[in-house]
């Protein structure tokens, strides 16, 4: 099964595909796309996942993604430094056999992330975002999120406020959070790239 941040860079990856070439120069070279990393901070997923928009001489390929589990973890007690993917998971089976059939037709079973330090066992942790260094911008959010940035530019007038102010509530609330900020047009480019609405705005000049 495909993580959340794979299914991210696959759906990048075939939207990218998807454009016509003369779409595709227009957002690599215009839009100044080209060369740029982005890293999408999936909070809920615990997962990071690093976009390199840069065309691969050998494979062709315009796009390529790596992920990474996400928070960093530190324990205040002994000082251990690890990830979110190294805190121990218990797992527990979940019984949904009974009355309604007497075949047992799966076992699904529901893990549970203990957040202790795995050296000494302390609870005091301190998580911090998994951020890559050369990344030329990080969105972190949803993938609802991710769309409701897209949305900003489009639409009508009021349409597009109430978007810029709900985003703008999210970001305060931190839900989710563009950096840097000055790149927020290319946090919008790429959102719309995801969300597919890309396109739409070719359409329409
Ligand atoms: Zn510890």
């Amino acid at each position: 099964m495909k993580t959340a941040g794979e299914v991210l860079g696959e759906l990048l990856i075939g939207c990218v595909r998807a454009l016509t070439p003369e779409e595709r120069e227009k957002l690599y070279v215009k839009q100044k796309l080209n060369g740029k990393i982005v890293e999408f901070i999936l909070p809920d997923e615990h997962e990071a996942c690093v976009v390199y928009f840069v065309e691969d001489p050998v494979t062709r390929s315009w796009l390529s993604y790596k992920s990474y589990p996400t928070p960093r973890v530190k324990c205040k007690n002994c000082k251990w430094k690890g990830l979110w993917s190294d805190l121990k998971v218990e797992e527990e089976e979940m019984d949904l056999t009974g009355k309604v059939s007497d075949l047992e037709l799966f076992h699904p079973v529901k893990k549970t992330v203990i957040e202790k330090c795995t050296i000494c066992g302390g609870t005091k942790l301190k998580y911090e975002d998994w951020k890559f260094e050369k990344a030329d911008l990080v969105i972190k959010g949803t993938f609802a999120d991710i769309g409701a940035v897209a949305e900003v530019t489009l639409g009508g007038f009021f349409h597009r406020m109430r978007q810029l102010f709900k985003v703008m509530g999210m970001m305060m609330k931190k839900e989710v959070s563009i950096k840097p900020l000055r790149k927020l047009g290319m946090g919008i480019l790429v959102s719309k790239l995801i969300t597919g609405k890309v396109s739409e705005d070719y359409k329409e000049d």
